[in-house]
């Protein structure tokens, strides 16, 4: 039962991830007598109310039957009520499984998850992509979690974009909340009290719930034991100055337990508090020193080469940027107070990639030339540079295998180079990009039909 929590107090105490934080075991652990979790993606986390069960998030679409069978073994009352802490796919998607076991549970969700799920509909393969592309950079290891350090460059590569047009990105069936919350909610369902807090935060649609009686919290996504969610280069904005501000709140709370919905549960008041106020105090410092530069004139430019947090910080075991990253997180700061101009005037309205990458390749002696400097400044570890350049010799010559092969490469060194996971994804899907290319024009592809 203790084990879990022993587990995350030595790695707290220690400051040292000895074995994997973020588990996709699929097993029940019991918390306590009422209280129990499923590490999954994302965790349920499963409250016995003495009237039923109450589930906090229900995993995703292919991992919920799953959940549902394990927490059915764990108790014989059916789940009465599903909180949802967000309407991400990975939190709601499991919910057509509980529907299917335990009749028409109360769904309680804050009031945007509606609208989150309108959006996924109108955008429905654009956000098949982001995942395919976030997601495809490394192995989705079930019991490792999704973050490895995985080094063989060619094998992981996400499937075809040709094989998702007939996916739904929101799982068939999802159900929407039958319940919906604005600001606060309070319930009482069996003997258990929760309070429901909206926040903005990873998302607009947040919830964190506060069980008064227990002091426990569950999370939801405001503790992921990565560095915060807050800069997803792909996707909608973030809100990481609230995202901190909700961490405060819940470390006034005094709680004795915080569940989340990815990572580790935490016990111990002090323990709790260090580790919310780390975190808050992180995303607080990434806010206030990106206001101050722009307030000052900064370009982004500037911002994103002078703002960075210190490698001590990054290096604690529930802030490591192996899923998101600070830099990432700077832009959305940007794009929270400013516009999406960075300020270089030429990028207001810019020639096409094509024809600017034309231009310098014809004055550089061609696309060979780009790239035998790219080549260069790779191995000078520049791969900054080393990608600008491949970039360019890939636009100024779309369709021509060998420099598509070099640009390959030279992407796929970006990706090993890189410790976060939306990072490595895109790289790998530039690669992956340019392989393509490749093997259409090599004369070589001989299954075209
Ligand atoms: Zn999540």
């Amino acid at each position: 039962m203790a084990d879990l929590l022993d587990f995350s107090s030595r790695v707290i105490d220690s400051g040292v991830a000895d074995a994997p934080v973020n588990r996709v075991t699929q097993e029940l652990s019991e918390l306590r007598d009422d209280l129990a979790i499923v590490e999954s993606f994302s965790h349920s986390v499963v409250v016995d109310s003495g009237e039923g069960l109450i589930a906090f998030d229900t995993s995703a679409g292919n991992t919920g039957r799953a959940v549902v069978e394990e927490i059915a073994r764990w108790r014989s009352q059916p789940v009465t009520h599903l909180m949802y802490t967000h309407g991400h796919a990975d939190h709601v998607g499991g919910s057509r499984e509980f529907a299917a076991r335990w009749e028409s549970p109360v769904v309680v969700g804050h009031s945007n998850v509606a609208h989150r799920f309108d959006r996924y509909e109108r955008t429905n393969n654009w956000n098949l992509d982001i995942n395919l592309r976030q997601f495809g950079g490394i192995r989705a290891d079930l019991n490792l979690g999704l973050v490895t350090d995985d080094d063989d460059p060619a094998g992981d590569f996400a499937p075809a974009s040709s094989e998702r047009r007939w996916r739904s990105f929101l799982p068939k069936g999802t159900l929407r909340p039958t319940l919906e919350v604005d600001d606060h909610h309070s319930m009482t369902i069996g003997a258990v009290d929760i309070e429901a807090h909206h926040a903005r935060g990873e998302t607009d649609d947040h919830l964190w719930f506060w069980l008064p009686q227990s002091r426990t919290i569950m999370a939801g996504d405001f503790l992921i034991w990565n560095f915060p969610n807050a800069g997803n280069p792909q996707k909608v904005q973030r809100y990481p100055g609230e995202w901190a501000a909700a961490l405060r709140a819940m470390a006034a709370m005094d709680p004795e337990l915080i569940v989340p919905a990815h990572g580790l549960p935490i016990t111990g008041t002090e323990r709790i508090q260090r580790v919310l106020n780390d975190i808050a105090s992180a995303l607080e410092y990434l806010v206030s020193t990106v206001v101050n530069l722009m307030n000052d004139g900064a370009t982004l430019d500037e911002i994103i080469h002078t703002v960075s947090l210190p490698a001590d910080t990054l290096a604690l075991p529930y802030l490591r940027p192996l899923y998101d990253e600070p830099e990432f997180v700077v832009h959305n700061v940007w794009r929270m107070y400013g516009g999406w101009w960075d300020k270089a005037p030429s990028r207001l309205k810019p020639a096409p990639d094509a024809r600017l990458a034309e231009v310098l390749a014809s004055m550089t002696g061609g696309p060979d030339a780009l790239l035998t400097e790219a080549e260069r400044q790779a191995t000078a570890n520049d791969l900054r540079v080393a990608c600008h350049l491949a970039d360019l010799a890939g636009w100024a010559a779309p369709d021509d295998p060998e420099v598509h092969q070099r640009r390959s490469a030279i992407y796929l060194l970006r990706r090993k180079s890189e410790p976060s996971l939306m990072a490595k994804g895109i790289f790998a899907a530039a690669a992956k990009e340019s392989q393509a290319i490749v093997d259409a024009n090599s004369g070589a592809d001989t299954d075209k039909d």
